[in-house]
Formats: C-alpha cells, structure tokens, sequence
C-alpha cells in the first residue's frame, strides 16, 4: 500500500522534517478573486493531478463550500476519486475523456468525458445508443495548440452529418489557449477567432477558452465558463506588474544540523561550493526526493525571519544545506524551522531559481511532507 510511507496524519507536526501548510482560505480568496473578474461567465475549479498536488479531498470541497459548482480533472481515475469529496450536485468533467474500457463506468458515476477526437465521439455515441438515452459531453475543438480535440476537418465533418453526434447532449464546447501568459502574443485573438468559427458549424452549446492566464486577457476570452487551476493556488497568471492572488503554501523544513566552517572547506556532493572565509552553515531535512529540484541549488535559497539564507553546493535527496551566517547561533540552531516557500518568496521564486513554472514546482511538492490544511470555512 502506497499510503504505507506517507506520514500518518495523527503525527505530530513537531516531529516531522518538514512542514507543508495549505492555505484552504488562501485558495477560496483567489476563487472569489476569479468570480468577480469573470462575472456572467460560470468559474470552474481545476483540481487535476491532486489540485496541483495540494490535495484535491481538501481543495475541492472547500471551494464547492465557496460556490464552485464545475470541477475538472484529468483522467476518468481521478474524477472517481473525487467523486465522493463532493455532493451529486457538482459537476466533474474529465479532460483526457475515457479510455474504451473506461466510457461505461465514467458516465455511470457521474462524470462527464470530453471528446478529443471522432473515435471518442464515436465510442460515446455506440453507448448512448445502447443505453437508449442521449449522454452528456464536451466537445474540444484544436484552434491552433495541435494537443487535444478535433481538427478543423473534424469539425467540417460534424457539420456534414450531424448524426455523428446522434444521442450525445453537448453541453459545452471548449478550446484551449497556448499563449495566454503572453497578452502581446496574436495567437490568442486567432484562437478565440477560431473557437467562434468552428463553433458556429456545431449544435449551439455554451463556449469556453480561457484557463488562468486566459482570465486576465479580458472578457473577451470569459466565454461562457473558465477553467482556472494554477491561479486558484497561487501562481502568477502572467510577468507583468505584481502576482494580484494570493500565496496559498508554506513549506518549512526543520535544521537538522549546524556547523561552522573555515576558508577553504567544502560542501556537499561533487565539494562544488567552497568556503571564501569562516561561515555557519545549516543542514535541512528537504531534498530533491521531496521536490526541490538540484538545479535550482546554485540560485535558490531558504528564508529566516525575513533573512535570506542561500544554498550551497549540490542539493542532495533528503537534505540541503544553507548559509546561516546571517542568522546569530542563539537564534537558529538545530531543530529550528526555516521557510522554503512562503507568501514572500512563492512558488513562482523558487521555479524562477529552478529555471522552471510555478506549475511544475506546485506539482513536485513531496508526499513525505507533514501537511497541514489551514483556514477551513
Ligand atoms: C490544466 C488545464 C486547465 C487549467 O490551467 P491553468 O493554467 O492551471 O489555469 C484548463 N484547461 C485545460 C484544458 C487544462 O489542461
């Protein structure tokens, strides 16, 4: 059993290497943010791939408490696991669609597929017909990213013989944005030009393009329903000006160790960093197994009480290690907790020091963490 080598939650977060604490409040303010920046379009909740990695059985409920009514995942696996956190009510569709062996139980328990190509429309066409009922979907339409849905000739073919849709209830047709942090860029204008292009060859059904960073390209791209995910947990929807949601994680991992060292002594794995005088350094219990990936070593850092506490040499698996000499021994010894991430220094800093987007560093937090969900409603 997986769950065998996750911490258990009766633990005490005193004793835990590290610390992961989830804002739920944190994330409910982005969504409300969201909602009110998209009135007259309907937001849904993203919660693929364990909400980004922050827990889907605790974000999801907490944003259907908020108003979310639509909730999308992935894979048909992930929609059954959600199915239970939330009331009949909710909506959940699932991105990728049903594999064949998949469809009957999908639709079955409730969840509603996207149709990505002319073999998934006809897989869900064969089984309204055997049902003997029309069943709902999601039509997605490729306007231009080449990744998911139908091509334009596809959709040619839909408008030729309409029956290909025959027991299929569409009610939603949606395209995707590759773009949308790039407000500057024309690809986005031709998507949505598309979208609407396309669109008008198909059965009426409400549109949607935009996911986070196509919320803050302006209400042109709103649509009938966006699809927010990395703005709902933090991550900055765009670069230009200030990040406007809220910081939704804290990690802390806890000083395992401390030393002080000479000029000329080394660190770490490969003795890459050396010592240019005596300096304190710091061991921490977070490594690369738990998501903080080596090549952000040479730039990244921990924080202290506002102090920054830069990364020496390699990071390891289970630990790094850190210039404290900022920091007077009596106040950071070994046992104390410093901040890896934190409404200061977010997500987005750390894939700045990693070279990589607040996405992938959201979804590579560690499962070894101790986790703590903050702010219920
Ligand atoms: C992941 C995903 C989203 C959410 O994207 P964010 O950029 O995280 O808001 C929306 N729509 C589709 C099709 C996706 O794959």
């Amino acid at each position: 059993m997986s769950s065998c080598s996750l911490p258990r939650a009766d633990w005490a977060a005193t004793r835990a290497g590290a610390v992961l604490t989830v804002d739920l409040g944190a994330i409910v303010d982005n969504y409300r943010q969201l909602v009110q920046r998209t009135a007259g379009a309907v937001c849904a909740a993203v919660v693929k791939a364990d909400a980004y990695g922050l827990g889907a059985a605790h974000v999801a409920p907490a944003l259907q408490k908020a108003g979310a009514k639509e909730f999308f995942v992935a894979h048909v696996d992930e929609g059954l696991a959600l199915r239970p956190s939330l009331s009949s009510h909710a909506r959940i569709t699932v991105l990728h669609g049903a594999r064949p062996d998949a469809l009957a139980e999908c639709v079955e328990s409730g969840l509603r597929p996207v149709l990505n190509s002319m073999e998934q429309i006809a897989q869900l066409r064969a089984l309204a017909e055997r049902k003997g009922k029309a069943l709902d979907a999601v039509l997605q339409l490729d306007t231009g990213m080449s990744r998911f849905g139908l091509s334009a000739s596809d959709v040619h073919q839909l408008f030729e013989n309409p029956a290909l849709l025959r027991g299929i209830s569409l009610s939603l047709i949606m395209s995707h944005l590759a773009c949308a942090d790039t407000p500057e860029n024309p690809a986005n204008a031709q998507q949505l030009e598309r979208l609407k292009q396309y669109a008008a060859l198909l059965p009426p059904a409400p549109l949607s393009l935009a996911a986070s960073s196509g919320i803050f390209l302006g209400a042109a791209y709103h649509q009938d329903l966006v699809r927010p995910g990395a703005a709902l947990y933090g991550v900055a929807p765009n670069a230009s000006g200030p990040n406007p949601l809220k910081q939704v994680v804290r990690l802390q991992a806890r000083v395992l160790q401390t030393r002080t060292l000479s000029k000329g002594d080394r660190v770490g794995y490969g003795l890459t960093w050396q010592a240019e005088g005596p300096c304190r350094v710091a061991t921490l219990a977070t490594g690369y197994a738990d998501g903080f990936a080596r090549q952000g070593a040479s730039t990244g850092c921990a924080w202290f009480k506002g102090e920054k506490l830069p990364i020496l040499g390699r990071i390891s698996m289970d630990s790094m290690t850190v210039d404290v000499s900022a920091i007077p021994e009596a106040e950071l010894a070994a046992d104390a907790l410093v901040d890896l991430l934190n409404a200061q220094y977010g997500v987005d800093d750390v894939a700045a020091a990693e070279g990589t987007i607040g996405y992938e560093v959201l979804t590579s937090l560690g499962r070894r963490y101790h986790r703590v969900y903050q702010n219920h409603a």
